[in-house]
C-alpha cells in the first residue's frame, strides 16, 4: 500500500530485507526510490511494529533508536490492542 509519511508518499514492500542488511534491522527506507521495504517472514504484529519504527525514523532522524524501538513496539500495542488500525489493510502490498 501507498503511505504519505510528512511530505512524502512511500510504497510499502514486503521482501527478504533482514537478508540484504548488516544490522538485525527488520526493515529500511529507501528515500531514492520511496520505498518501506518490510520483512517477509516477521509475524504479522511484528510487521506492524516494523512499518510503525520505519515511520518513526522518516518524521524523526534523530531519535534514541532504543527509544524508536520501544515507541514502535508501545505503538503497535496501542493500534492493535483497541483496534485502530486496519491490519490487513495496512499488510498489503498494493492498494
Ligand atoms: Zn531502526
Amino acid at each position: 500500500m501507498k503511505l504519505k509519511i510528512g511530505a512524502h508518499k512511500y510504497k510499502l514492500r514486503f521482501t527478504d530485507i533482514r537478508a540484504q542488511l548488516d544490522s538485525n534491522d527488520c526493515g529500511d527506507v529507501d528515500k531514492e526510490k520511496g520505498f518501506v521495504n518490510i520483512d517477509e517472514t516477521l509475524m504479522k504484529s511484528e510487521q506492524v511494529a516494523s512499518i510503525i519504527h520505519e515511520v518513526f525514523h522518516i518524521v524523526n532522524s534523530e531519535l534514541n533508536h532504543e527509544l524508536l524501538e520501544s515507541l514502535s513496539q508501545q505503538w503497535t500495542a496501542f493500534l492493535m490492542d483497541n483496534k485502530l488500525l486496519k491490519v490487513e489493510k495496512l499488510l498489503k502490498e498494493e492498494g
